[in-house]
């Protein structure tokens, strides 16, 4: 089966967990930055949060340059990916607050390939699209987990 013909399928390539800048990092809520915080101190690492307002719902920005501090090199995996943010479950799909629009990253090479394929649809993104789900209920609700 080729790229583009089907369901996603993540290439473990790491991009999307190496961050060049600072508007790059995941948007979290703040229950999120919670339990991201008590996994980093476990594992004694210090994480930067900035507050960001989206569509007047408090959320933060996880500041990461490099690798994030989850990620494991090794076996290219991540370590807390059953817990991980929204924002990391719903990846390769983006989606921007301010006008509704949902869009799938070409940074992710899986997507680059499908779209060189013929393209993709939502459909092709069952799980992440549950987590996107999650987020655009959450800020309808304030950020407030359901
Ligand atoms: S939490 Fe996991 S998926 Fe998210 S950036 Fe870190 S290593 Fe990648
Ligand atoms: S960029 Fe795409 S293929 Fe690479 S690790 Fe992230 S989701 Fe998987």
């Amino acid at each position: 089966m080729s790229i583009g013909v089907g369901k996603f399928t993540c290439l473990h390539c790491d991009s999307c967990c190496y961050f060049e800048r600072e508007e790059q990092g995941p948007l979290v809520f703040s229950d999120e930055v919670k339990r991201l915080r008590r996994l980093a101190k476990e594992r004694g690492v210090e994480l930067t949060f900035r507050e960001v307002k989206v569509n007047g719902v408090t959320m933060y920005r996880w500041v990461i340059l490099g690798y994030c501090p989850f990620y494991d090199r090794g076996s290219k995996l991540c370590t807390i990916h059953a817990v991980k943010p929204l924002a990391c479950k719903m990846y390769p799909l983006l989606f921007n607050p301010r006008t509704g629009e949902v869009v799938v990253s070409k940074d992710c090479p899986w997507v680059e390939e499908a779209v060189k394929n013929g393209g993709v649809s939502l459909s092709d993104f069952p799980e992440e699209a549950k987590a996107l789900r999650r987020v655009v209920v959450r800020l309808s609700k304030g950020g407030l987990n359901n």
